[in-house]
């Protein structure tokens, strides 16, 4: 028998890279923190991904730490399926009434982006033989994709993360189908406009349906700006909307996965979803997953949003949402995500990571698409959602080498540079490659730090750029 120690290992924690030194987030206060990495202890770092999109307020929040205190002393746990709780109900409502009217009509609050994308699948698969129509199984989703990484999760997507599983996905040839991605970057033609090329992708979902039964189509998925796959592309003019017309016009559901785009980042007038700003209300999505900034980190809350047309069919049905789960609902994720989205709302903040994103989008811009640094073929975004790509030839958009690990070395240069940033290196199933740094700041971000910010990055840019000389 062998024994171990945990310091043979360096982390008892079976998570990322085993074996290996890990980097600990010790402490931290509005969009800073310190990081400790390799014995090493980089202090006022500026969380330009919030952690993965996620901590909306940052660190350190006195309110916050308020609104948990309250909850917890006031709700311990009921067993949602058969009492549930206030607090899950008030969130509810919140979410409802700061949506475009009439989008949406009820909500089930999860502890995850990727169990939201599990409960979705089922609500939808649910909803379609509620209304007796069996045939409809197949969900169609785009190439690249993320949503998620547990099993129907990454069976709707399409990463490299997900393909060692691919075994013990849902058959990916006759149920999870997948659509080319929404790529405008590398994708769109040279001489295309833009709404030539959204057109050109909703076209192509049109074939996909009709070569595919349109009976049996139970739902088209997208995210709304794509965030960890392609790098926050913002859509084509039309894209969505001719997407929407599609699934209308086949009874398909409509599905946005906003979990990452979603909850205040991306819209500029308070209201919570990054789809108000290219769909009427009335172009609603009959479903949606939520999750991050939703509890800015603080609990661990995600959701899915259903529409009136959704929640009808269940009601006149069996009246059921097949599966509990012992969390959903949970009061005290429920009351503090309450909480954080009041605030949010009261102070204005998503109009000020709308406004203080777009600055540091421009100023990116402005900084790194300069011949001086030469490896900067993109900066891409919408609000508080932004992405540089770095590529090996701008002209030619050629990626680096993969062996280059570009985005992860970009990365530990920017923590050197005072900057936490979120680098994926990007592999689509027929060869191609691209490395991104996704930025998404807290919501609290200042003129000041977005200056800074950029600051940071311009120097870590060129450093990686003069070490690639
Ligand atoms: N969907 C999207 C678009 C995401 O970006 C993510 C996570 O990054 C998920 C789903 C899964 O969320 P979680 O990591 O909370 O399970």
């Amino acid at each position: 028998m062998t024994t171990s120690t945990v310091k043979e290992y360096k982390s008892a924690v079976f998570q990322g890279q085993v074996g290996k030194e890990k980097a600990f987030a010790k402490n931290g206060k509005g969009v800073y923190m310190t990081v400790e990495k390799n014995g090493k202890e980089y202090s006022g770092i500026i969380d330009a991904i919030s952690g993965a999109a996620v901590a909306s307020l940052g660190w350190g929040d006195e309110d916050v730490y308020d609104i948990i205190q309250d909850a917890a002393r006031k709700h311990t746990y009921s067993y949602p399926a058969y009492v549930t709780n206030q607090e899950a109900e008030k969130l509810a409502k919140f979410y409802i009434e700061n949506s475009a009217p009439g989008a949406f009509a009820s909500c089930l609050w999860t502890c995850s982006g990727s169990e939201s994308t599990e409960n979705a699948l089922k609500i939808m698969r649910q909803y379609q033989l509620e209304r007796n129509m069996p045939k409809k199984v197949k969900m169609i989703s785009r190439e690249c994709s993320y949503h998620g990484f547990t099993m129907g999760a990454m069976s709707v997507g399409n990463t490299p993360r997900g393909a060692p599983f691919k075994d013990l996905m849902i058959d990916q040839e006759n149920v999870c189908i997948k659509m080319p991605r929404c790529y405008p970057y590398r994708d769109m033609k040279e001489g295309e406009t833009e709404e030539e090329y959204g057109k050109r992708l909703v076209d192509t979902l049109e074939k996909i349906i009709l070569d595919n039964d349109p009976d049996t189509i139970c739902s088209v998925i997208v995210e709304t700006v794509s965030g960890s796959s392609v790098g926050t592309p913002v859509p084509p003019k039309g894209y969505l909307k001719g997407l929407r017309d599609i699934c209308n016009k086949y009874d398909v559901l409509f599905m946005l996965d906003e979990v990452m785009c979603g909850t205040g980042r991306c819209n500029p007038n308070g209201k919570l979803n990054c789809w108000e700003n290219f769909l009427a209300p009335e172009d609603a999505p009959d479903i949606q997953t939520v999750g991050k900034t939703l509890g800015s980190g603080y609990v661990t809350i995600a959701g899915v949003l259903v529409s009136p047309k959704v929640l009808d069919v269940f009601i006149s049905g069996s009246g059921t949402i097949l599966g509990a789960q012992t969390y959903h609902s949970h009061a005290l994720n429920c009351a503090t995500a309450l909480g954080i989205q009041e605030k949010i709302k009261r102070e204005g903040l998503t109009a000020n990571v709308f406004k203080n994103g777009n600055l540091m989008g421009k100023m990116l811009k402005e900084a790194l698409l300069s011949d001086e640094t030469n490896i900067v073929g993109d900066v891409r975004g919408i609000g508080g959602f932004w992405t540089i790509e770095l590529v090996k030839n701008k002209q030619t958009k050629e990626p680096f080498a993969p062996s280059l690990k570009i985005a992860s070395r970009f990365s530990d240069i920017a923590l050197e540079c005072g900057a936490n940033v979120m680098g994926i290196a990007g592999a689509d199933n027929y060869g191609g490659t691209w490395d991104i740094i996704c930025l998404g700041p807290a919501f609290i971000i200042t003129e000041e730090e977005v200056k800074l910010l950029v600051e940071r990055l311009l120097k870590a840019v060129k450093t990686l750029s003069k070490q690639l000389k």
